[in-house]
C-alpha cells in the first residue's frame, strides 16, 4: 500500500503552486510510479531547473537538485556518468527545458544518456508571470504576446525524436493513471526518455485565454489529444490540429554512461 507521505518532505508544505495546477497531479503519478518500481529512495535522484514545475524537486524525499535554469539535464549527465547505477529522474518545465536550456535537452537526447526527462509543458511562463514560451500556441494570450504570438511552436517530442531519444511519450493530466504508466515506461528504458506532460497553468494560460475555471481547462485536454494506437487507424484529417499521446516511439540502443564505461575500459586494456 502507497503511503505517499513517505516520499514528501513535509516539512516544505504548503506547496507554492496555485489552486488547480497541474503539476500536483504529475507529483502524485510520479510518485506512485517509484512505488510501484519499489525503487528506495536511496537510489533515485531528482533534478530540476528553474520555473513552477522545477519546485517539485523540493518536495521529494529522494537525493534531489533544483539547479540553475535550463541546466538540470546538464547537472543529471553528470549524475549518471558518475553513479550509473542510479534513477535520474529531471523535472523541467517548457521554458527552462525548450528555451534557456533546449540545447542541453537535443545533447542528451542525441546521446541517448540514461535519464528521465519530465517536461511539465503549460504553454506559458508561469513563476515570471506568463510570457510566450516555446510552447505557445500560435494566437494565445501571454504578457509578451497580447493578441497572441505570431511564432510556431515546438513540437518538443517530434524534436527531440529527431535528437535520437530511445524513447518519447506525451501524457496529460487529465488521465493520471495513463501518466502514472507512461513515467514507469520511461524509467524502464535505460537510455534517455523524453516524457512531455500537458499540465495546466489556470493562473496565467487558463486566465488570459478566457479557459474557465482549472476543471474546465483539464476538460479541455481531453478534446485536444488522440492516442497514438487510436491515431494509427484514423484518416489524416481526423487528426488536424490534435495532439498524439501515448507512447510515440521506443527504439532502445547503447546507453551512453554504459558506452563510456566499455570505451575507458577498451582504452585500459589496449594500454596494459
Ligand atoms: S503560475 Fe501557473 S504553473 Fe505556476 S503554480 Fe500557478 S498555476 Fe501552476
Amino acid at each position: 500500500m502507497l503511503d505517499i507521505q513517505k516520499y514528501l518532505r513535509l516539512e516544505m508544505f504548503p506547496h507554492m503552486l496555485c489552486p488547480g495546477c497541474g503539476h500536483g497531479i504529475v507529483l502524485g503519478a510520479l510518485l506512485r510510479a517509484i512505488h510501484s518500481l519499489k525503487l528506495s529512495q536511496d537510489e533515485v535522484v531528482v533534478v530540476s531547473g528553474i520555473g513552477c514545475s522545477s519546485r517539485l524537486s523540493g518536495y521529494v524525499d529522494f537525493d534531489t537538485l533544483h539547479t540553475t535554469h535550463g541546466r538540470p539535464l546538464a547537472f543529471a549527465t553528470g549524475i549518471k556518468m558518475a553513479r550509473p547505477e542510479l534513477t535520474v529522474i529531471v523535472i523541467t518545465g517548457d521554458g527552462d527545458g525548450l528555451s534557456i536550456g533546449g540545447n542541453h535537452l537535443i545533447h542528451a537526447a542525441r546521446r541517448n544518456v540514461g535519464l528521465t526527462c519530465l517536461l511539465l509543458n503549460n504553454e506559458i511562463y508561469g513563476m515570471t508571470g506568463g510570457q510566450a514560451a516555446p510552447t505557445t500556441p500560435l494566437g494565445k494570450i501571454s504578457t509578451t504576446g497580447p493578441t497572441g504570438p505570431f511564432e510556431t511552436p515546438f513540437d518538443s517530442c517530434r524534436l527531440v525524436e529527431a535528437a535520437g531519444a530511445s524513447f518519447v511519450a506525451r501524457g496529460i493530466t487529465y488521465e493520471p493513471a495513463t501518466l502514472e504508466k507512461l513515467i514507469v515506461a520511461a524509467i524502464q528504458n535505460p537510455g534517455f526518455s523524453f516524457l512531455e506532460i500537458i499540465s495546466d497553468c489556470p493562473e496565467f494560460f487558463g486566465r488570459f485565454n478566457r479557459m474557465g475555471n482549472p476543471a474546465d481547462q483539464i476538460l479541455a485536454q481531453k478534446q485536444n489529444v488522440v492516442d497514438a494506437k487510436t491515431a494509427a487507424t484514423l484518416p489524416p484529417e481526423r487528426l488536424k490540429g490534435k495532439m498524439l499521446t501515448g507512447i510515440l516511439h521506443h527504439e532502445p540502443r547503447p546507453e551512453y554512461a554504459a558506452s563510456y564505461q566499455e570505451s575507458i575500459a577498451q582504452m585500459g586494456a589496449q594500454a596494459r
